[in-house]
């Protein structure tokens, strides 16, 4: 073993870095709502778990957070037989279906960063990071992309005036849903329906 100084950068030789506040306190709180979005390893006993894991609490000091339990294992820590954090390794997966179920489920009702963090019991900052991680977007941007993707369905499939489908799509001001649109999709909502439907109006049907 490596001597390592008692108060140096320990943690940064062996790729981990020492636990935020955030993270310390779902360390302690044993909180399972932020498995997943590390690991932590303590180094008086060379092991790794999950925050969720009830084994003793380790000194902060001694404790290193990794982002995956790969880069735990890498830097020599053995995972623990408890929590077996090993295969936490992909819960993103069914937990993402989880969260976009939520978002499509609430969308219309306007939802807000700190309501989806509520209902996931993560924190605004947790829910951030995990969610990008896992999709490569913030939740902010996820929830964007969702709205504007049904405001072109409800464009393509209903006679919603603009007014109407912003409202669906969960954002109370007209213009700032135009607005949203062209930022998103390069034009606005009049345009696009004129673009995409067709001879809707002399049909005067309904697409469903
Ligand atoms: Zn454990």
């Amino acid at each position: 073993m490596k001597r390592t100084t008692r108060s140096g950068p320990a943690g940064a030789l062996l790729g981990g870095e020492l636990p935020s506040d955030v993270e310390w306190t779902a360390i302690t709180g044993c909180d399972a709502s932020a498995d997943g979005a590390f690991w932590y390893a303590v180094r008086s006993t060379g092991i790794f778990c999950r925050p969720s894991c009830r084994s003793r609490e380790p000194r902060r000091d001694r404790t290193l957070v990794f982002r995956t339990p790969e880069q735990a294992m890498a830097a020599g820590f053995r995972s623990c037989k408890r929590c077996e954090p090993e295969k936490a390794a992909k819960p993103d997966e069914a937990w993402l279906s989880e969260m976009e179920g939520l978002i499509a489920e609430r969308l219309r009702a306007g939802l807000s960063l700190g309501e989806l963090a509520d209902a996931a019991c993560l924190s605004p900052w947790h829910l951030h990071r995990r969610f990008k991680r896992a999709t490569g977007l913030t939740p902010q941007q996820y929830i964007r992309r969702e709205r504007i993707a049904r405001a072109k369905r409800l464009l393509d499939d209903t006679e919603l005036t603009a007014g109407a489908v912003a409202k669906e799509c969960g954002i109370p001001s007209a213009s700032r849903f135009i607005a949203l649109f062209r930022q998103e999709a390069g034009c606005t909502p009049a345009e696009y329906r004129r673009r995409t439907g067709g001879n809707r109006d002399a049909e005067g049907g309904k697409a469903e």
